[in-house]
């Protein structure tokens, strides 16, 4: 099938050509964003292949349709980005990877919280420059720490089991349903207010729905517990990023770690190192010491690279062929799962 790939960096280009030996597709790398002036590239194309900042609106989907466009093949699990509606309406189907490498994300996110919980980028920043002082570098034991799950699916189960067996915490979840395996080790459920009153160590792995948007918001940082550290590496809007500022400023918050942010879309995964970056909460949040950011790279390992590779052109293929498409997003869960 001829494929449009938007948004390639060279890591996407090396994955996929080495996965489509196996497949045969005719693959057109473009480096820019999908959006409506770029739509037009995928004129001819019968699969366009997307990733998670690319915009797949009503707009953009009408376009690609006239051009001839069948599939639109996201090369992430989350979905949060498509006009699901627009979708089902022009007869467009969508599939994603919904689980190239949980691993990847959750290892990540231990990553980032010993990291801002431990000051190590501080540290390392120190030890740089010959400065061996420890004063400011105290950080908290995790073992016997109480972490809030939110979200257990894949990841989250990851991460929470990480939790509980790994570090010694006590570790509550919430989830619309619940993991009896994760109960069996000792998480406990509670309702999300619960968790994020109760807990010291919050981290973020629901999707992105119009039922999750802001969940960390004003209200819910005022009633968290005084020093509460957060981690996402979900989706950016979980977080209602005005507020977290507020909650930095007066200590209530004692660290957060973010691999996604709310307006990621105008600033990661390109170098804007010799550009005047406009956003100021995003510049605010960075002048804080105790606020770790990474670029949206919770994914980027060469396990979860082969496997978003190999399972997009596989869904491409079974659907150049008419199988069943097994990593298909239902359309019309407008506002559903998402
Ligand atoms: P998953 O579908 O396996 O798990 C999501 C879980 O969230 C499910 O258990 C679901 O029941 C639960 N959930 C749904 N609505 C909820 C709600 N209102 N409150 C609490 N829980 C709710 O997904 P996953 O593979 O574990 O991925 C989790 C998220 O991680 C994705 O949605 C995606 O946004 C994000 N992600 C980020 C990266 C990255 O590189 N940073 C990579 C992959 C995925």
């Amino acid at each position: 099938m001829r494929v449009a790939v938007f948004n390639t960096k060279a890591y996407d280009r090396r994955f996929l050509t080495a996965a489509n030996q196996a497949f045969g597709h005719e693959l057109r790398f473009l480096e820019p964003r999908l959006d409506t002036i770029t739509a037009p590239l995928a004129s001819d194309c019968e699969a366009v292949c997307v990733f998670v900042n690319d915009t797949i609106d009503a707009g953009v989907l009408e376009a690609l349709a006239a051009g001839g466009t069948k599939l639109i093949a996201l090369r992430c699990a989350g979905f949060n980005n498509v006009d699901l509606a627009a979708a089902d309406r022009l007869g467009l189907a969508v599939v994603r990877v919904p689980a190239y490498s949980p691993h990847a994300v959750a290892e990540f996110t231990i990553g980032l919280l010993l990291a801002v919980d431990r000051k190590i980028p501080k540290a390392w920043a120190r030890v740089r420059e010959n400065n061996f002082a420890l004063d400011g570098l105290i950080g908290r034991n995790l073992h016997g720490r109480t972490a809030g799950v939110v979200g257990t699916g894949k990841i989250g189960a990851l991460v929470a089991r990480a939790l509980k067996l790994g570090f010694g915490c006590d570790v509550l979840a919430s989830d619309i349903v619940e993991d009896p395996e994760l109960v069996a080790i000792g998480v406990r459920y509670v309702d999300r207010a619960t968790l994020l009153a109760q807990a010291e160590i919050v981290t973020l792995h629901c999707p992105l729905t119009p039922e999750t948007r802001h969940l960390i918001d004003a209200p819910a940082i005022a009633a968290a517990r005084d020093g509460l550290v957060i981690v996402n590496t979900s989706r950016g809007a979980l977080i209602d990023t005005a507020a977290l500022i507020g909650g930095l400023k007066t200590r209530k918050i004692g660290a957060v770690a973010l691999d996604v942010y709310e307006q990621e879309a105008d600033l990661f995964f390109e170098d804007l190192s010799s550009e005047i970056v406009s956003d100021d909460l995003f510049q605010r949040l960075l002048t804080f010491p105790n606020v770790l950011v990474t670029g949206h790279q919770a994914f980027l390992t060469e396990e979860a690279l082969e496997a978003i590779a190999q399972t997009t052109l596989a869904s491409i293929a079974d659907a150049e062929a008419g199988h069943p498409l097994a990593n298909q997003v239902d359309t019309r869960l407008i506002a559903g799962s998402r």
